[in-house]
């Protein structure tokens, strides 16, 4: 069988397709490819409540996925789990395997060539990030064995993984500026992967966030990114570790 997209991004709520990925989305579209979304949550309920109206992410995450020209996209069956990572119906409440095995059907159907997700901190530590990465990295695994969940679709496996992360050096700098507190995840530099220069797709990956607008009304991080220059500096670059996937041609070594 052949890849159906040259890409599958996993994410844990609406906006962070844009804010993390959006970049190499926008890339990847421009260059005529096929590409793949799938967020985990519907971003609400978080902390028992929504700060907009029911079905407003929904839509906004739906116009961003557009300006991005994503191919493909779902939306799994979660709320947000909030600070307490544990709200009614929320992804971290849910039983484990059952994440994952939607995240099977998901990749098997989408059948693409790189899996995109958080690192193991989850980016920015959030519950649901982290609960996103270490279901994905099993339902990599897991799609990739025919014996394993066979009314999910044929098995298929994915040649590479690569995982959001933040560069020590650009944590600092942040911090520097107060922008985070200094206790914020990252990565030591030498470990990073791929730094893509997104600048050619920064201002469409600004416009697919923007759609984002009940994040901004209530005051979320992104709103600090209206003024430009901090944007591109925190925007212009996506940064990631780099993984083999199940279908990666493997070299043989000793042990
Ligand atoms: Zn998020």
């Amino acid at each position: 069988m052949e890849p159906r997209h040259s890409l599958l991004t996993v994410h844990a709520h609406p906006d962070d397709e844009s804010l993390w990925t959006g970049g190499l989305l926008a890339r990847e579209a421009a260059a005529g490819r096929a590409t793949a979304v799938v967020t985990c949550t519907d971003g609400e309920l978080a902390d028992g409540s929504s700060a907009a109206a029911r079905g407003t992410r929904t839509k906004e995450w739906t116009r961003a996925l557009q300006v991005l020209g994503v191919t493909t996209s779902a939306m799994l069956p979660y709320r947000d789990s909030g600070r307490a990572g544990s709200g009614p119906g929320s992804l971290c409440a849910a039983p484990f395997d059952e994440v994952v095995a939607h995240l099977v059907a998901q990749i098997r159907t989408l059948r693409p060539t790189s899996v995109v997700t958080y690192d193991p901190a989850g980016v920015s530590g959030h519950l649901d990030h982290i609960r996103v990465h270490r279901a994905t990295l099993a339902a990599i695994e897991a799609a990739a064995v025919p014996f394993l969940l066979p009314d999910a679709g044929p098995a298929w496996a994915a040649s590479a993984l690569w995982l959001v992360t933040v560069p020590t050096s650009l944590a600092q700098r942040a911090a520097a500026a107060g922008f985070q507190p200094e206790n914020v995840p990252s990565t030591p530099d030498e470990r990073v992967a791929a730094s893509l220069d997104v600048r050619p797709w920064l201002d469409t990956k600004w416009v697919a966030l923007q759609c984002h607008a009940s994040e901004f009304a209530r005051g979320a991080s992104v709103s600090l990114l209206t003024d430009p220059a901090l944007r591109e500096a925190g925007l212009g670059t996506e940064h990631y570790l780099h993984r083999p996937g199940p279908g990666a041609t493997v070299t043989r070594q000793a042990l």
